[in-house]
């Protein structure tokens, strides 16, 4: 998510670049929205950022003050066009452009209470319920920051939102939890607000600080004129997914006041204390294994040494016809080293197993290409439980480590040891940040803990 109050009319070229260096964060399709007059014009489409937006299309909609722009990456709601963000809704006296990243638990229930107060929906994301809820309190209050904050009281789960309003204003919410990242950025145009710090430094803006939890903050020409924490945490035991840190962010990121970097190194150099081993080298499964191997190296005093070949051209455009031609896909994205890994004894470093069919087949490639052993080393505890707040997920069902346990996990994907992080490790890699986590999706949500 980007948004952009600027002094000058550049604000749709500047969410554009934004959205670039935040490609990461979602595949599925783009949009942005900027403030024309007394009108929203919005383009969206399914498709990368530089596939969406042309000259053409981005020329139609450069000339405004003021834009937001989203990446999406499905959690509720199918993957659909309908989907696609900014939402824009218009209500009897103004109009407003929502861009959410999160999942927004109560957001049937407010379906259903908006329907029956003759309201109507197209899509099926969660983000559509929250702009209607946004313009129906704005209509009311007939004022878009109550409005808005009328709205996010209302609003349960993960929310962190930026909202343009027909009154000029860019408006920052973040849930009272902090589920999700968000922080401003200063720059001689004007303000921006971003999902990630990363975004700020490619555009060339000075990172401000990051939104607190349960802050409403609202910015009208380039200037804060309002910020303060309204919103309070619903769920005492909530707090920043602390998978940001471990899969979704950029390394080149700092989100409240921990470095992406480093924290990922931290759980490489506690994955080692936790997990030793005696082999030959290590190596990083690009590009979400890469850091924690690194501390992994450096905690052991092991060599770290390249063990893949990443084909970067190869997008979500390279499709592939058949069954087969997709099973071999990690092959073709990644090409094991054979010089790196023959007859060697190699740590294989990476960030998350799920289903356990990306490690299998990293696993096995290793294994093809002449690695006497792979002893593979997870930088975040096993996926056990289904996450409500904005991690796409597979259902409980299919994730590997809610079925099997650390042996049976070890012999499917073929490897010789198997070692993750604790949920003690982790956190204590990443305690420089200045919030609690959210680790649901490692410890349960309260009934059926392990
Ligand atoms: P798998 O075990 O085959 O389901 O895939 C696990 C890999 O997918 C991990 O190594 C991550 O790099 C990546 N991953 C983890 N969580 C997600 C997610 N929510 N969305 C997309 N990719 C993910």
């Amino acid at each position: 998510m980007f948004g952009a109050s600027l002094f000058v009319q550049e604000a749709a070229g500047l969410t554009y670049n934004g959205l670039l260096s935040m490609q990461h964060r979602g595949q599925e399709g783009t949009g942005i929205a900027v403030l024309s007059g007394s009108n929203i014009v919005c383009h969206k489409d399914t498709g990368l950022v530089n596939e969406v937006f042309t000259r053409e299309n981005l020329g139609k909609i450069h000339k405004s003050k003021l834009a937001v722009g989203h990446n999406r990456y499905s959690t509720t709601g199918r993957s659909a066009h309908i989907n696609l963000q900014p939402f824009v809704t218009e209500y009897l006296t103004g109009r407003i452009a929502a861009v959410h990243n999160g999942n927004v638990t109560n957001a049937g229930k407010i379906k259903r209470q908006l329907m029956a107060r003759g309201l109507n929906f197209n899509a099926t994301s969660d983000t559509e319920v929250i702009a209607s809820l946004i313009a129906y309190h704005c209509m009311r209050e007939k004022d878009a920051l109550k409005g808005v904050i009328r709205a996010a009281d209302e609003l349960e789960g993960a929310f962190t939102l930026i909202i343009l309003s027909s009154e000029k204003k860019l408006i920052a919410v973040r849930d009272g939890s902090g589920y999700r990242p968000l922080c401003i950025g200063r720059g001689p145009a004007g303000l921006v607000v971003a999902s990630e710090s990363c975004a700020l430094d490619s555009c060339g803006f000075r990172f401000v600080r990051d939104v607190r939890p349960g802050e409403v903050v609202v910015i009208e020409n380039g200037e804060i004129i309002f910020e303060e924490v309204i919103l309070e945490k619903k769920d005492p035991s909530s707090g920043l997914c602390i998978f940001e840190y471990v899969y979704f962010a950029r390394p080149d990121s700092n989100i409240d006041g921990l470095s992406v970097y480093e924290a990922r190194y931290n759980m490489g150099r506690m994955l080692a204390r936790e997990h030793p081993v005696t082999a030959d080298a290590v190596c990083g499964v690009p590009d979400s294994g890469l850091e924690a191997a690194i501390g992994y190296a450096s905690e052991s005093g092991l060599p770290l040494v390249s063990g893949f070949v990443k084909n970067r051209y190869i997008g979500r455009s390279f499709i592939f016809p058949t069954q087969s031609e997709r099973e071999s896909a990690v092959k073709m994205k990644l090409n094991p080293l054979r010089a790196n890994l023959q007859g060697k004894s190699i740590v294989l470093v990476d960030d998350s197993i799920v289903r356990g069919t990306t490690s299998e087949k990293i696993v096995t490639a290793l294994k093809q290409a002449g690695a006497r052993e792979v002893h593979m080393r997870i930088s975040s505890p096993p996926f056990r439980y289904a996450c409500y707040f904005g991690t796409d997920i597979d259902t409980e069902e299919n994730l590997i480590a809610n079925k099997m346990e650390l042996a049976a996990i070890r012999d499917k994907i073929g490897a010789d040891s198997l070692g993750y992080i604790s949920i003690g490790g982790l956190k204590a890699a990443c305690e420089k940040a200045a919030l609690p986590f959210c680790t649901k999706c490692f410890t349960g949500h309260g009934q059926k803990e392990r």
